[in-house]
């Protein structure tokens, strides 16, 4: 059983700031940024290109209404609501998850996007191969 398996069903204790029949979100162990919350589904699925659309649906209203709560209690003057999907991406634990971290000025936290550069073809091409994908 996965590590957060275990915390749905009480094996390891976990601080819940949200919980119904389906979803729990409980405070991210690291706490990288001060109210750093996981939500997730109580069925195990382990990314999020392997959950059904109905669950998926679902989660975002609900990050948002935790983000809007954490946003209450601590001030938080931003978020990076994301998840990662696949060890190569950073994901640790492969019981999807989404990460709800609440920003301050001068927290630790750090994410960037780098710059690459392609040709207009290149960029032309990808966009129709992606395009014929879906
Ligand atoms: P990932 O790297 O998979 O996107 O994120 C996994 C997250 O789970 C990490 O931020 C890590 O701190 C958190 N985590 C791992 N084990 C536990 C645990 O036992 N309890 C809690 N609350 N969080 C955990
Ligand atoms: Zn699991």
């Amino acid at each position: 059983m996965c590590i957060f398996c275990k915390i749905v069903n009480g094996d390891i204790p976990s601080y819940k700031v949200y919980e119904d029949e389906n979803f729990l979100a409980f405070l991210d162990i690291s706490q990288t940024t001060k109210g750093h919350t996981l939500l997730i589904p109580k069925n195990h699925s382990d990314n999020v290109l392997s959950t059904s659309e109905n669950t998926l649906s679902l989660m975002l209203p609900l990050a948002t209404k935790i983000a809007l709560a954490i946003q209450k209690t601590t001030n938080a003057q931003g978020f990076n609501i994301l998840t990662n999907c696949g060890e190569i991406a950073g994901q640790s634990v492969m019981h999807f998850h989404i990460h709800i971290i609440p920003r301050y000025q001068n927290d630790t936290f750090n994410i960037s996007f780098t710059s690459n550069s392609f040709t207009k073809e290149d960029l032309t091409t990808l966009c129709s191969n992606i395009k014929e994908s879906l």
